[in-house]
């Protein structure tokens, strides 16, 4: 049983899946949009195109959907789809609310049709390139790891700029980041939440914000995003107690991680004149007592999310992107919300 998809919502996301999904053997059958222009546009790529739901929904043989419409409709769009006997994966952020997953989520056990997210972050390459120099040790226990994303756009464009559609950053790029570090600690509670949301420009929504969480046992996890950040920080930079990580950007081109050398040579006894002044602790490190290492090869492909769903389907995979691990996503995100709101830390056990 191949996978003939429809994708509802072809909107610069719609259009990215109906453009990649053929990619991991995929077939793309159908779209739906209220938009005629962007219905205009599935037709001249050969896909034929509704602007009727419900008879969208009847397309012969089509058997999946993939929800890209703004983020306010992707729960009564999957619920519609699945009660037509559509599988559904929907884009990131699955919705606004856990209490609306919960019935996402009811809705996919009451019809059993799949339902996941598009979390497609989880096969970048910076990730997985952090994710194997963590996790292999490499630079001991790690104590702190800071995800960040900068740009320089500002101000959003359409439905991104509204609260009511689900704009904001914090569901925007934080969805990923926050479902990339909780995945890589599945099974330790996230206990502490602090989070500043902001407005650098004159905006309905947050496009800059800093997230801490502290974790049972593990790693103090800090996100930042902002839209309107002119100089680059490092996309990740991670501390351990034996070297430091650092992965410039998306592609990995520049980075390494960096460990102390054990030689005869003296570290930190004397005290050195510096531009800070004179200190021991914050003194250049003689170059033979540090090593730096290159950051890893991974091999990543993120074909691999449209062929677990296939496998899926034949009954022959589990999800990758399972419910329980969205639901704490969306979970995290409600605490989010509230500790900025009320501007106060709040304790959790996600
Ligand atoms: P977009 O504005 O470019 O496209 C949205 C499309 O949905 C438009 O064509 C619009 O006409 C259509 N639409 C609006 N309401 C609709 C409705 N009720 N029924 C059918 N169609 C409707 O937005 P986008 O950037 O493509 O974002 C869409 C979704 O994809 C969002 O949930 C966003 O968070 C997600 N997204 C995910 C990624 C990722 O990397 N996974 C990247 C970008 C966007």
């Amino acid at each position: 049983m191949g996978m003939k998809l429809g994708i509802i919502g072809y909107g610069g996301m719609g259009y990215w899946h109906g453009e990649y999904a053929p990619r991991a053997g995929v077939e793309v059958v159908a779209a739906y949009d209220v938009d005629p222009k962007r219905l205009e546009m599935a037709k001249d790529n050969g896909i034929e195109a509704y602007d009727n739901l419900d008879e969208f929904l009847k397309h012969d043989g089509m058997n999946f959907v993939v929800i890209a419409t703004p983020n306010d409709v992707h729960k009564e769009l999957t619920i519609k789809s699945m009660h037509a006997g559509m599988h559904v994966m929907v884009e990131k952020p699955a919705t606004m609310s856990v209490a609306d997953w919960d019935d996402m989520v009811a809705e996919s056990e009451k019809t059993g049709q799949i339902l996941t997210v598009h979390q497609n972050r989880r096969w970048d390459k910076d990730y997985n390139v952090m994710r194997k120099v963590v996790e292999e040790g490499k630079i001991g226990e790690v104590l702190s790891i800071e995800s960040r994303v900068f740009g320089t756009g500002g101000a959003f464009f359409g439905w991104r700029s509204f609260p009511e559609y689900g704009g904001g950053m914090i569901l925007d790029w934080g969805v990923h980041l926050f479902d990339q570090l909780l995945g890589m600690y599945p099974d330790i509670k996230v206990t502490n939440v602090y989070a500043k949301l902001m407005t650098v420009l004159d905006q309905k929504v947050d496009d800059y914000f800093k997230v801490t969480l502290t974790l049972e046992n593990g790693p103090l996890l800090h996100v930042e995003v902002g839209t309107y950040a002119f100089y680059k920080l490092p996309r990740w930079y991670v501390i351990g107690n034996e070297g430091t990580l650092q992965i410039d950007d998306f592609d990995c081109e520049k980075g390494g991680y960096m460990k102390p050398r054990y030689t005869d040579t003296p570290v930190a006894e004397v005290v050195v004149m510096t531009s800070a002044g004179p200190t021991r602790m914050m003194a250049p490190r003689p170059p033979e007592t540090k090593e730096d290492f290159p950051l890893p090869e991974v091999e990543t492909d993120w074909t691999e999310l449209y062929q677990n769903l296939v496998g899926v389907m034949e009954g022959k995979e589990d999800l990758i992107v399972k419910p329980h691990q969205v639901r704490r996503v969306l979970e995290l995100i409600e605490v989010i919300f509230q500790s900025a709101e009320e501007d106060r830390s709040i304790e959790v056990r996600i």
